[in-house]
């Protein structure tokens, strides 16, 4: 697929907030749990108007070249979450391809024998599921991130796996005072976890958008 970089500034792999999802493992809780993802191209959109990172955001499709505005993808529209097959395109019905972390890859790996044999009924399960949701008119304001809840509902999955499901596996011993001792300290966690999210997204953010406000006096 074409794409016009005058217009449009390429995001992949090795942009610092991309890098960062590949990276940080506790980015495999947004993709395996939460089936958050990240397409491998991002478009953002050289404007001389200040408007916000995510309506300056495109997805190109690579099987229709469609550039989707990456507004489709929100929880307003119940799209932002359960990706774990990639980004659906609504105009050819394929899947849009998607950056993987390592953590994911890691995990993916260790349990292949487990989900190997019903990956393509979850898949199909899934699309069928997407064409649905696309079918619906899409909401495309911007979304509202609440950061605490986001850190909180990773603080609670890093309990169960850190306190219960891991002791379990390594035949480690579950205690009361472990149990209790684990809830403040993932609240602590997963409340840093969200903020420190929240921090670089809203600088990666400013950086962008500063960049593109000094590309716009230059041209002028
Ligand atoms: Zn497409």
């Amino acid at each position: 697929m074409n794409i016009d970089s005058e217009k449009y500034s390429i995001r992949t792999w090795i942009h610092p907030l991309m890098l960062h999802w590949i990276i940080n493992p506790g980015v495999a809780f947004n993709e395996l749990i939460l089936g958050q993802r990240i397409p491998k191209i991002l478009l953002i959109e050289k404007t001389r108007k200040i408007k916000p990172l995510a309506e300056r955001s495109f997805i190109p499709c690579p099987h229709c070249n469609t550039l989707h505005s990456a507004l489709k993808w929100t929880p307003q529209n119940k799209t932002a979450f359960g990706n774990w097959f990639g980004l659906y395109c609504d105009h050819c019905g394929q899947i849009i391809p998607c950056l993987t972390n390592l953590t994911t890859y890691l995990i993916l790996g260790l349990t292949s024998p487990v989900w190997y044999w019903f990956r393509n009924y979850l898949k199909a399960v899934w699309l069928k599921k997407q064409q649905e949701k696309f079918s619906k008119p899409l909401n495309m304001t911007l979304p509202q991130h609440s950061w605490w809840y986001a850190g909180l509902r990773w603080g609670l999955f890093m309990y169960i796996w850190a306190v219960i499901l891991n002791p379990l596996l390594f035949r480690d011993e579950i205690t009361l005072k472990k149990l209790l001792i684990g809830i403040p300290v993932w609240i602590s966690g997963g409340l840093l976890f969200g903020l420190c999210m929240k921090l670089f997204m809203s600088l990666s953010e400013k950086k962008s958008t500063a960049n593109h406000a000094l590309k716009s006096t230059d041209t002028e």
